[in-house]
């Protein structure tokens, strides 16, 4: 009896691992090529969206997942110099929209375990930690890779079904000949983690707690603030000097003076990071596919780009199974479309957090303060923020926008 050959997947990062859990559903084998020993702890992704939710919901890791993160029910923007809450949107608004009406906040790397674990529970040995793609070869039909293993040797895989979920420096997609371009919104940002007790401090100020998802606006300046279950995240614009931004005495003073609170031995973790908006042109090749960071890049402003990557896990699993070059078509051509969306939906985001001159920020305060009193407008917004908005239906929409 013939073997199926296993879809070789290139990166255990939480795309990669969300699509061997997906094709592990759909009855394909499957084998991720990592080139890491462990998955790292890297201050990434905090925001898993409700549509993927629903995905995990499906593969049978959701419970674990909300165990372990903390369910968002609320999202605040503040005019921060002022201390003036702008708006508050409720995910009850969307209740009936989607069986998971919260977003939830869930460390990225915590996400890849869980993610792992279920795979391993399955069909164990799928995942190859310390072997790195050294070299992909696309032949018409098949695609042959060969890994470097982390303490001597290497191995050779063939097959019909490559997957690139590598991230931005992907090697399939080199392969592929397939370039990102850099026309894109690009900007560097600070992820740093507190201790919860840095809270209280922040709120001693406010006449009411900060929503759990909470932008800050100021004039020069902007922060978000994610409380996870034992941290509170804080993505910062960063200064031009890598070293300045890094540093622990600079970070306290920048706390101290935007948000009112020292800091001082209460700081976890930092990261810098430089990203740019950026799409591929195509997402599939003969025997490969691109998906996750190697076909996209997006800003950490909307809490979307992860998200995304799991969705077109979801998609070129079904695409795969299904085996047909229609449905890679449809794959390639439905992700990308969703790709370029997010990417304008993310950079109107960035927008609104820099917001230059004093026009552009009463125009965006006055925006806020309008959809948080009108319920289907801010229904609206929340699906959007929640990667929904393809539910939000023909009802009229009031058009509020504050360009
Ligand atoms: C500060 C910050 C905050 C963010 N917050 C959010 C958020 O809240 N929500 C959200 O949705 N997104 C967020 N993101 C984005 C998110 O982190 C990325 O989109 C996500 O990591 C992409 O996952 P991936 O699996 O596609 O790629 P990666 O996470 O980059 O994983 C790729 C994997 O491939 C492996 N690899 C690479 N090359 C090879 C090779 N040659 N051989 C073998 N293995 C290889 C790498 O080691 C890595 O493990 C944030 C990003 C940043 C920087």
């Amino acid at each position: 009896m013939s073997q199926t050959p296993p879809v070789v997947i290139v990166g255990a990062g939480p795309v990669g691992l969300a699509l061997a859990l997906a094709l592990i559903h759909q009855g394909l084998p499957v084998v991720v090529l990592e080139q890491r020993l462990q998955i790292p702890n890297d201050l990434r992704a905090t925001t898993v969206q409700p549509p993927v939710l629903e995905h995990l919901g499906a593969w049978g890791v959701l419970d674990e997942a909300l165990a372990a993160g903390r369910r968002v029910s609320q999202l605040q923007y503040w005019d921060w110099p002022r201390r003036l809450l702008l708006a508050e949107l409720d995910y009850t608004l969307i209740e009936g929209d989607t069986r998971c009406p919260f977003r939830l906040h869930l460390p990225q790397a915590r996400l890849c375990e869980i993610l792992l674990a279920a795979i391993e529970r399955t069909r164990p040995g799928t995942v190859r930690f310390g072997h790195k793609v050294t070299s992909v070869v696309l032949h018409d039909d098949r695609a042959i890779v060969t890994t470097q293993i982390h303490g001597g040797g290497e191995e050779t895989f063939t097959t019909p079904r490559l997957c690139g979920a590598d991230g931005g420096h992907s090697v399939v997609r080199q392969a592929m000949g397939i370039e990102l371009g850099d026309e894109g919104v690009a900007d560097t940002f600070l992820a740093c983690t507190a201790d919860l007790d840095v809270l209280p401090i922040i709120e001693a100020r406010l006449s009411r707690a900060l929503a759990p998802a909470s932008y800050l606006y100021a004039s020069q300046d902007w922060a978000l603030v994610m409380v996870m279950t034992d941290a509170v995240r804080f993505l910062f614009r960063a200064v031009p000097d890598p070293e300045v931004s890094l540093a622990r005495d600079a970070i306290n003073e920048r706390m101290r003076r935007f948000l009112g609170a020292e800091i001082g031995g209460r700081l976890r973790g930092l990261g810098l990071y430089s990203v740019r908006q950026r799409v591929a042109p195509s997402w599939h090749q003969g025997p490969a596919a691109l998906l996750g960071d190697a076909a996209h890049g997006n800003l950490p402003v909307g809490g979307t780009a992860m998200n995304e990557g799991i969705l077109d896990a979801h998609h070129l699993a079904w695409a795969l199974a299904e085996g047909t070059p229609r449905a890679m078509d449809a794959y390639s051509t439905q992700r990308r479309s969703c790709a370029l969306s997010l990417e304008a939906q993310d950079s109107e985001t960035w927008k609104a957090l820099r917001a230059r001159g004093i026009w552009r920020r009463f125009s965006r305060n006055q925006y806020l303060k309008r959809i948080s009193i009108h319920p289907v407008a801010a229904r609206a917004h929340l699906l959007r923020l929640s990667m929904l908005e393809d539910r939000i239906g023909g009802g009229a929409v009031p058009d509020l926008d504050h360009e």
